[in-house]
């Protein structure tokens, strides 16, 4: 009887582990493109590349085939970076960077302890006051604002062209904020720093800050994105995308891991490149493209869109997937509405299978990776997971926090899916004369 259960043990065991081996293969893949060697995936201090040299030892070990002698497509970015342990005190008390604090991506080198004049909305309520404020000297000061308690419209256009523009000409400009911190990296270096604080964070009455910046700005780095192919039995492709990139590091003291964003993404591509590798006899060729410079305006997509490998026309469909390591909500689907028939197909797909709680539709929107394509006549999809996690742009997307509650069961739908690009019974695109492969 004893022997029954082992037995009935082992299977269900084995049952599971089989059930959450591509979960089992992301976390792998997030554990190490998340952690603190590779810096956030941002460009200048490396994690890029180091993330570019392991996507393509993975894709040499499944052997997927490159165009030419390599995976990698390399172009040019600008790009503002921070070095050293970049510090905020404030009255001598130093404030926890990505937790008290951000430094906006833009600002330039600053180094020194200065007086903060405050601009709340005591002072701007009272125009009299604020008008001689506006008249002072603040070149060598630092300008913090909280507009709490303040009709935001009437002053929307100050608030702007103090903090984005810094018409106060302020040595620095620190803007409290009660929402959460989020990081965006920059492709501009500005003539002044700016500092978000949060207001939960911010000693009382601050009088001095000590900020210590150390920045560097490039205006021609190399970056690549990184494409390889299984070979089908025509011209035509399939591709898949997601972008490797993120935000690198606010200073040496502070990375983004981004987990979700894009961690997630990458491993379902390489899930899925593992899995197509296996299949013999496909009918279309299956590209998978994995982007930089997605975080500072989808530059490697719109590049790649500029300089296609092959001809975009030759592209059937594309899936591009950005932040999917969610899922306990469902899925939506960008440009669903645009392409209706596989939008249906995909649905379908879910609901026979019951793999997603939930198949969402969207218009086009320019959020991702696949906008470019899209506007290049490339039929395609935008997925990304949707739930309960919020961690967004912050060092709190790590892979310890992602559930990747529903990747399996998204694995599993887009396998059916791209079975379903495979097969289906239209026409096929007109093969071009020139054989790009
Ligand atoms: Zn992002």
């Amino acid at each position: 009887m004893r022997s029954v259960f082992i037995f009935l043990g082992l299977f269900l065991l084995s049952f599971q582990q089989s059930k959450s081996q591509n979960t089992d293969y992301a976390r792998e893949i997030l554990n190490t493109i998340c952690s603190e060697n590779y810096q956030g995936r941002g460009y200048a201090a490396g994690g890029a590349d180091k993330t570019a040299d392991f996507i393509a030892k993975e894709l040499r070990k499944i052997r997927l085939k490159k165009f030419g002698k390599s995976y990698f497509q390399p172009f040019t970015i600008k790009v503002n970076t921070f070095y050293g342990n970049n510090t905020v005190n404030i009255n001598g008390k130093s404030l926890i960077p990505g937790i008290d604090y951000l430094i906006s991506a833009s600002s330039p080198s600053l180094k020194g302890t200065f007086n903060v004049e405050i601009i709340d909305a005591a002072l701007i309520n009272e125009p009299l006051k604020f008008k001689k404020f506006i008249r002072s000297d603040f070149s060598d000061k630092v300008i913090l604002i909280d507009t709490f308690g303040l009709k935001r419209e009437s002053f929307n256009d100050a608030y702007q062209l103090i903090t984005e523009r810094n018409i106060l000409k302020a040595k620095a400009v620190i803007k409290i904020t009660r929402r959460n911190l989020v990081y965006a990296p920059s492709q501009i270096q500005k003539k002044f720093p700016l500092i978000i604080i949060k207001k939960a964070r911010l000693p009382k009455n601050p009088k001095t800050v000590t900020i210590n910046i150390d920045s560097k700005y490039y205006s021609n780095f190399e970056t690549k994105n990184i494409i390889a192919y299984i070979k089908g039995k025509t011209d035509t492709s399939i591709v898949i995308s997601a972008h490797y990139d993120h935000l690198g590091t606010m200073g040496k003291n502070v990375y983004f891991p981004g987990a979700n964003d894009n961690g997630s993404g990458v491993s379902a591509l390489l899930v899925l490149a593992k899995h197509f590798s296996k299949q013999k006899k496909l009918k279309y060729n299956i590209v998978f493209m994995f982007f930089s410079g997605e975080e500072l305006g989808l530059l490697g997509s719109y590049y790649y869109s500029q300089h296609p490998l092959f001809p975009l026309s030759n592209i059937k469909f594309l899936i591009n997937l950005d932040m999917v390591g969610s899922g306990d909500k469902g899925i939506k689907v960008v440009n669903g509405s645009v392409f209706k028939e596989e939008f249906d197909e995909l649905v379908k797909i879910n609901t026979e299978n019951n793999y997603m709680p939930a198949v969402k539709i969207r218009g086009k929107a320019a959020n991702s990776d696949h906008y470019f394509f899209f506007e290049n006549d490339v039929p395609s999809f935008f997925i990304y997971t949707t739930g309960t996690y919020k961690e967004y742009h912050n060092i709190f997307d790590t892979p310890e926090n992602l559930p990747l509650s529903k990747f399996n069961e998204l694995t599993y739908l887009l396998t059916d899916f791209i079975n379903y690009l495979q097969n289906d019974k239209k026409p096929d695109i007109e093969e071009s004369n020139i054989s790009s492969f």
